[in-house]
């Protein structure tokens, strides 16, 4: 799995026997419950007509940690839950940022890259010493940032992310966290997950 943003994507809970609890509640519509994980590839066949809402009864929810630019792009995904850790309430007194794999073809690029990071960390220092609250210094720093934040989204809305954002189109820090996604969820609910 690559990891060249340095983004952690990490389980934290599931819902409990959830391809069950989906398929159970298809069943419902047809009142074949009896028929219970007899056929391996039902929810699959469901998903291929449209028929998805039945997996909105399963949720996971993760830990994530990466740029407050992918953080910026994750949240707009609104059927969802999140929690991220706050600039205004926390200092950001080390100095942690994403740095962009692309940059290391050029050894200018990557000067001028850490030299923006050191200025803005240095501003930031400074604003904190003349008495300014974090949540006023933390205006000059960077969407480089680290942060972390927890995410718990339904698994319709999961696939619709995977789906929108391991794509070549997607900004390549999200899309290192939608293919982590993806990982997870086709080994936690290979049935709900197999076309991925
Ligand atoms: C490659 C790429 C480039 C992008 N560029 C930009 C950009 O330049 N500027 C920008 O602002 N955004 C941009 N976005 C963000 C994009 O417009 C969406 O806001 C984001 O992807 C969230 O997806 P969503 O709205 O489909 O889904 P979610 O919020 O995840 O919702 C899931 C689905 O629920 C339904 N839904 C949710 N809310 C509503 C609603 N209010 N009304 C009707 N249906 C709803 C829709 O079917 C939606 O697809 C970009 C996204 C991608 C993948």
């Amino acid at each position: 799995m690559s990891d060249r943003y340095g983004v952690e994507v990490k389980l934290l809970a599931i819902t409990p026997d959830a391809e069950r609890l989906i398929e159970s509640a298809g069943r419902l519509c047809w009142n074949t419950q009896e028929k219970t994980g007899t056929v391996p590839d039902r929810i699959q066949s469901w998903l291929a007509i449209g028929h998805e809402s039945m997996i909105e009864h399963a949720c996971a929810s993760f830990s994530i940690r990466g740029s407050r630019a992918m953080t910026h792009e994750l949240v707009r995904h609104r059927l969802a839950s999140y929690s991220q850790r706050s600039q205004r309430y926390v200092r950001e007194s080390e100095q942690s940022y994403v740095s962009p794999p692309e940059l290391e073809v050029s050894h200018v690029a990557s000067q001028v890259y850490r030299r923006a990071m050191e200025s803005a960390w240095q501003a930031y220092r400074e604003l904190l010493k003349h008495g300014m609250k974090p949540e006023v210094a933390r205006y000059v720093l960077p969407n480089s940032c680290y942060t972390d934040i927890i995410c718990t989204w339904n698994f319709r809305e999961l696939r619709h992310i995977i789906a929108l954002r391991t794509t070549p189109r997607a900004l390549p820090e999200i899309r290192e966290v939608a293919l982590q996604l993806r990982d997870i969820m086709k080994e936690k609910a290979p049935q709900v997950f197999a076309d991925f």
